[in-house]
């Protein structure tokens, strides 16, 4: 999964340039403490998949860094990790900047409007959030001046809020068939956010609901098989059903000083 990393010697130089607000929040050895929590992160989901006798290698962690600063973003490179996820295309664009000299792959999972195609494009290898038809026409239109392809997970509302954005479940099966003219999207999977509650009794049956989809899915576009889905109050749950990908951020990075609701809308907390 993540590789270990003798190949990325630390520069302490880079810990010292942490502002006090960041020592404060990530501590004095951020780079240490991210490997503890990712070492813990992998351990955790190597339990979990044993309980569901699955391949510890059919998951692969996505560290989320939304409100991480680059600083410490390269701290968790230092320690092994090449793939980030953000939220908020300016935020990545700004971070990716920072960090040009790192061969980084930019995975995006938030919400996007079609008039950003062209930064998303420029910057990103992966997107979990695509929710429209109208969203894969301008991306494809965009990937095919920049000739290339991208990797795409389809996003499903499975808690029914209208705070999550997603395709209701009902319309997927013929979104799945609509994508099939874009030829520049690589589909992936399904992604969802779970219902946000610690009660696993409504947690779950999101993440059963996107699997039962999925597999529905595949027989439109066999190339829908991975599932993105699994935050930090819920990643070995979601790997329990079936996620292929788990999105952590507070886990590894600790709490976020932002609410919830600057990235979901009508979310509290
Ligand atoms: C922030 C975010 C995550 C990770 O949430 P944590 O609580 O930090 O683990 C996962 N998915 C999406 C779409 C996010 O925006």
């Amino acid at each position: 999964m993540i590789a270990p990393a003798p190949d990325r010697p630390p520069s302490t130089a880079q810990v010292g340039t942490l502002s006090p607000e960041m020592l404060e929040r990530f501590g004095h050895d951020p780079r240490a403490r991210f490997a503890a929590n990712l070492a813990l992160a992998h351990r955790r989901i190597g339990a979990a998949c044993e309980r569901a006798e699955r391949s510890i290698d059919s998951v692969r962690l996505l560290p989320v860094t939304k409100t991480v600063p680059a600083e410490v973003l390269r701290l968790a490179w230092q320690a092994g990790v090449s793939d980030f996820g953000e939220n908020k295309l300016q935020e990545a664009r700004d971070k990716a900047e920072q960090l040009q000299d790192l061969p980084i792959r930019w995975c995006m999972i938030g919400h996007l409007q079609t008039n950003k195609v062209k930064y998303l494009t420029r910057l990103a290898d992966e997107f979990h959030a695509l929710d429209s038809l109208k969203l894969a026409e301008a991306l494809d239109r965009r990937l095919e001046t920049d000739d290339r392809q991208m990797d795409v997970y389809v996003q499903v509302n499975t808690s029914n809020e209208d705070s999550k954005f997603g395709l209701s479940p009902d319309a997927l099966l013929d979104f799945i068939g609509g994508l099939k003219a874009f030829p520049r999207l690589k589909p992936r999977g399904l992604m969802t956010l779970a219902v946000f509650s610690d009660d696993p009794n409504r947690v779950r049956p999101c993440f059963t609901l996107l699997r039962e989809l999925r597999d529905r899915a595949r027989q439109v576009d066999e190339r829908i098989a991975g599932l993105s889905m699994g935050m930090s109050g819920d990643y070995e749950l979601a790997v329990q059903e079936g996620a292929t990908v788990v999105r952590v951020g507070q886990t590894l990075f600790g709490p976020r000083p932002t609410s919830n609701a600057d990235y979901w809308p009508g979310a509290t907390g």
